[in-house]
């Protein structure tokens, strides 16, 4: 796709050299596309040859705010120029500015704020085992859902109920059960005495782009009142306004006790947060848990700068104006392809799956085309676009869709 001559200005190195490097010098863990990006702006991507392309995956539903978008951008500058980094050791002011936003967007969460999804989830299952046992019990046990994905380190890969993240990784972290997603009664089955708490993505995002049924999470909600449990989300990938509200738990009014966020909160600036009520985040003591980076001047000016814009400009509202338009689009073209057996979706968290294994070419056939979109597995594609996506961008990268789809036979 890219050309041999062309240098990428940051690494002064041509597409053919990254590509070798890459395969000489990097673990071979990814199956990467043939294109390499050298700069973006808004929803607007530039490979190293300087080919524009309409990205609706936003580094997996990281750059929320679109590409280097101004004001996140001057609060990295300028914090970078002030104060990077200290410790935890000490106290850090806009480490404390940012869980005041949180404390008062969540009505009352308690923050710790780390580096990754993976780690947030980390202490979100510290946080369920240290309080389990905090009562006295023997609780320990975390209820996961099949399909789910919670991250690579080893406790959440323990937890995540995907057999192709956890394969070749035994003997896995005990005290997790995987139940299937949406069925209550699985989840009661599984309960014993040693159930601390019930671990669930508020949408199924990184498989089947699976929604809720309605009253599932009311009804697991329940379930965990009714037997001491606590209820934690991972909103790793539907936080901070993706759902058309800025935590998606507030979009299905079900509140949990402990709940994480990540990707969007930097726009693109690592910072991941696990979230506590403060009645069960006292099960931590001090030392319990930490962890060098987490929290940090930089970070935090980049989160800061994050809400603030979701804040001034109304993110929430167009997120859910566009999301009816992307369903809109959606729906008309699954109407005409007896191919699409499904469109998922709310907010911009839109997910469509095929009646067959087609996602793949289909993604692929949109990559030259210009568009950016992804397969979470052979017969589903997500669009995980930025939330000011602007209306013009919708059409055009549907129309952009309709044609990968009809170039793939669909
Ligand atoms: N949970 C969910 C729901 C995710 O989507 C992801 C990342 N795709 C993770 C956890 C892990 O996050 P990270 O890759 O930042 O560790």
């Amino acid at each position: 796709m890219s050309s041999v001559e062309l240098v990428d200005p940051s690494s002064g190195l041509t597409f053919q050299q990254v590509v070798e490097l890459d395969h000489v010098a990097a673990i071979p863990l990814f199956q990467r596309c043939p294109v390499a990006f050298s700069r973006a702006e808004g929803s607007r991507i530039w490979d190293t040859e300087g080919r524009e392309y309409l990205d609706f995956l936003m580094g997996i539903a990281v750059c929320g705010l679109g590409h280097c978008h101004p004001r996140v951008v001057d609060a990295i500058c300028t914090q970078a120029k002030q104060l990077m980094h200290t410790t935890n050791i000490f106290y850090i002011p806009l480490q404390a500015s940012l869980a005041g936003r949180l404390h008062e967007l969540s009505g009352g969460f308690q923050s710790y704020f780390a580096n990754s999804g993976s780690e947030a989830n980390e202490c979100a299952i510290k946080l369920a085992r240290k309080y389990g046992r905090s009562r006295g019990e023997d609780r320990f046990e975390i209820i996961t859902a099949l399909n789910s994905f919670h991250g690579r380190t080893m406790a959440t890969i323990s937890a995540t109920g995907q057999e192709k993240v956890r394969k070749g990784f035994d003997p896995l972290l005990p005290g997790f059960k995987h139940v299937p997603y949406n069925d209550l009664r699985a989840i009661e089955a599984a309960i014993t005495p040693h159930t601390t708490a019930i671990l669930l993505e508020v949408i199924q995002a990184e498989s089947l782009n699976t929604m809720p049924q309605p009253g599932y999470l009311e009804g697991v909600r329940e379930i965990c009142d009714r037997n001491g449990i606590l209820l934690v989300f991972d909103e790793v990938q539907t936080g901070i306004a993706r759902s058309g509200a800025m935590f998606a738990w507030q979009t299905y009014g079900v509140r949990p006790d402990i709940f994480t966020l990540a990707k969007a909160l930097g726009n693109g600036f690592p910072i991941s947060a696990c979230l506590a009520l403060p009645e069960v985040a006292s099960a931590f003591k001090p030392g319990d848990h930490g962890g060098t980076y987490g929290g940090n001047p930089l970070a935090c000016a980049a989160a800061l700068a994050v809400l603030d814009t979701i804040r001034d400009e109304r993110i929430l509202d167009r997120v859910q104006s566009s999301g009816q338009r992307f369903l809109r689009h959606l729906h008309a073209l699954a109407a005409e392809t007896p191919l699409i057996r499904e469109v998922r979706g709310i907010g911009l968290i839109l997910g469509i799956e095929f009646n067959e294994p087609v996602a793949r070419k289909i993604v692929a056939s949109a990559l030259e085309k210009g568009l950016i979109i992804n397969a979470t597995t052979d017969s589903v594609i997500r669009l995980r676009p930025a939330l000011n996506v602007k209306d013009e961008e919708i059409d055009r990268g549907m129309q952009l869709l309709k044609e990968s789809m009809e170039t793939e036979g669909a």
